[in-house]
């Protein structure tokens, strides 16, 4: 099959902007990160995630989501017919905070016009906001995950209509098995909304995904809801 020029271009585009960014010092965790973790997948995608910021994994490695976050992520995936290949995931920090701390306002104001070029380039059609962080920045509103989870919101990113969909944070999922629950019931929506921008069926959706036995460790993030 024929390569989608416009796929092509961009992926082009996309690369050579996470080039640019990848030298970014406007804040201070610049100073303490092994590498900027830019986002990974596929650069035309309808679906993108945003999570918060890359943890300890994701620093050495330079992709968002490798721990076991991203192992939960992974599942619900593949819940829903979809691998990561399939969709474009980012943060709203491209630097991981030390010790992974929250991100700070301050931080988040330098680096937020990466994750709005993302989006223009992308142009995906339904963002999946995991957590308050990405939720409050996307929406420019200030109401928590907790109470707008599960809740489409229509909003303009990138001079472009895009459905936002807050959910968990798959780090806050990890060990609770109620959030988890409600994860899995937020995530099972997700082919559904996409085929309403797209006009397409929506398919059957096999969960739950088994909780994991484990406490958090010292590098998962934590204070996501
Ligand atoms: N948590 C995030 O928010 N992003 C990652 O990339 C990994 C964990």
């Amino acid at each position: 099959m024929a390569a989608d020029p416009d796929a092509l271009s961009r992926r082009s585009e996309l690369a050579a902007y996470a080039a640019e960014t990848a030298a970014c010092t406007r804040c201070q965790l610049a100073s303490g990160r092994t590498q900027v973790v830019f986002g990974a997948g596929d650069p035309a995608a309808d679906l993108m995630f945003v999570g918060e910021a890359p943890g300890f994994h994701e620093d050495k490695q330079g992709y968002p989501f490798v721990g076991q976050a991203g192992k939960l992520l992974d599942k619900l995936l593949a819940g829903i017919g979809l691998t990561r290949e399939n969709v474009y995931i980012a943060n709203v920090i491209k630097c991981r905070p030390p010790g992974n701390r929250d991100p700070q306002p301050d931080e988040i104001e330098a680096c937020e016009s990466h994750l709005f070029k993302q989006i223009e380039l992308i142009e995906p059609k339904l963002i999946a906001t995991l957590g308050n962080f990405a939720t409050k920045l996307l929406s420019g509103k200030p109401h928590g995950i907790t109470r707008v989870h599960g809740h489409p919101q229509e909003t303009t990113l990138g001079g472009r209509a895009v459905t936002l969909y807050p959910i968990y944070h798959p780090a806050a999922a990890l060990y609770t098995p109620a959030m988890l629950r409600t994860l899995e019931d937020d995530f099972r929506r997700i082919p559904g909304l996409l085929a309403e921008q797209s006009g397409a069926p929506a398919q059957v959706i096999q969960f739950p995904v088994a909780p994991q036995a484990a406490p958090p460790g010292p590098t998962e993030q934590l204070g996501l809801f």
